[in-house]
């Protein structure tokens, strides 16, 4: 059954978030030879939107407006609403992240659809509705559950739609205007949003892989090792909760169930026990490796690959070898030197 399908990207620096391509891969999965558009909200959308163009969409609309600046739930989904209904829409797919979630429940309720969030798959299609699949109780169970009506919004999870190859020819851009915001919706403020301490490479919860460290490294200073694992693999770095109540690392980094939820390609665990609470937010990764001196530690029992041992002799030795292997310099050295 062919449907229109409105998918929304986000963007970070000037550029199109890594999510905005797996909402468009989504959202061309759903309409079945029906229309994808993708939209971007915001200001100075000129960058993101030339590539969302690419990213396997129909079309782009641009809605700028100073109100839509920042991430601000009520504006967006009064945006989105209007998009949709433009363009004849019925579903609405949004990215995979922590404001996608929130714009789930201001979408679904705005537009009266059921919306629902942290989608990892989509099961099935018809007349009726979308069958879609998301990890509950902490990721130790699948939900399946059937969205039905004229209308749905579905936010999903990170990294789990694999984006469309680049196109080579892009889709046209167009603006639409933003809808009249009544005062009530912009006088809210954004939350939650301040900008976090950067891991200083890629975002925590896009990242396809993640090197996160545990109270084994024993003092702050030594996650340097880390982060230099981190580099050669161009990874974010993550933290259990030990490290951030310590104040080794920022609340940012913590991987959890109060922490961030991560699912990577790759996820490895350094000096990390596995307690369920860590487990369950980064269990959904492809692969994880874990490196850890107890060979009863937890994590073992979650991970595909794993190296017992003391792990300021094994990090140093597995960035060197990664290094060699993709050609990288050593630190302070030129290449060739
Ligand atoms: C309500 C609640 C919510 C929580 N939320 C979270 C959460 O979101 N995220 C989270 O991570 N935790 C969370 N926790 C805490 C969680 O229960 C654990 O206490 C925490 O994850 C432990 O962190 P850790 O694995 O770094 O430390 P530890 O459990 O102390 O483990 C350190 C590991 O390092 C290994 N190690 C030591 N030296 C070396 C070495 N030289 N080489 C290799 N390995 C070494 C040890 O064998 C050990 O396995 C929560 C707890 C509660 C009660």
């Amino acid at each position: 059954m062919s449907r229109g399908v409105l998918a929304v990207a986000e963007s970070v620096d000037g550029h199109l978030a890594a999510s905005g391509r797996e909402a468009a891969a989504a959202a061309r999965s759903l309409s079945e030879g029906g229309t994808v558009t993708g939209l971007v909200l915001g200001t100075a959308l000129a960058g993101p939107a030339g590539e969302l163009s690419r990213a396997g969409v129909d079309r782009v609309l641009t809605m700028e407006a100073p109100a839509l600046e920042g991430r601000r739930a009520l504006p967006w989904a009064a945006g989105i609403a209007a998009a949709a209904a433009a363009t004849s829409a019925s579903v609405v797919v949004l990215p995979g992240t922590a404001f996608g979630r929130e714009l789930a429940g201001a979408v679904g309720s705005l537009w009266d659809a059921p919306a629902t969030a942290g989608v990892t798959e989509i099961v099935g299609s018809d007349a009726e509705g979308i069958e879609v699949a998301r990890p509950a109780f902490g990721g130790r169970a699948t939900q399946r559950l059937k969205l039905t009506g004229p209308r749905i919004v579905l936010a999903l999870r990170a990294n789990s739609v694999p984006p469309a190859p680049p196109a080579a020819v892009p889709a046209p851009i167009e603006p639409i205007p933003a809808p009249e915001l009544a005062a009530g919706i912009l006088a809210g403020e954004p939350v939650g949003f301040a900008a976090a301490a950067s891991t200083g490479g890629p975002e925590l919860t896009q990242a396809a892989i993640v090197v996160s460290g545990g109270r084994g490294l024993k003092a702050p200073e030594n996650f340097a090792l880390l982060e230099e694992l981190a580099r050669s693999l161009g990874a974010a770095v993550g933290a259990s909760r030990a490290v951030t109540d310590a104040g080794w690392k920022p609340s940012s980094y913590q991987v959890g169930q109060t922490g961030k939820s991560v699912a990577p390609q790759l996820y490895v665990a350094v000096g990390i026990s596995g307690a369920i609470q860590h487990l369950v937010g980064m269990m959904s990764s492809r692969v994880i490796v874990a490196i850890n001196s107890d060979p009863n530690a937890p994590i073992f029992r979650v991970a595909d690959f794993g190296i017992v041992g003391d792990l300021f002799q094994i990090v140093p030795a597995l960035t060197a070898e990664i290094r060699r292997v993709r050609g990288l310099a050593e630190p302070g050295r030129s290449p060739g030197a």
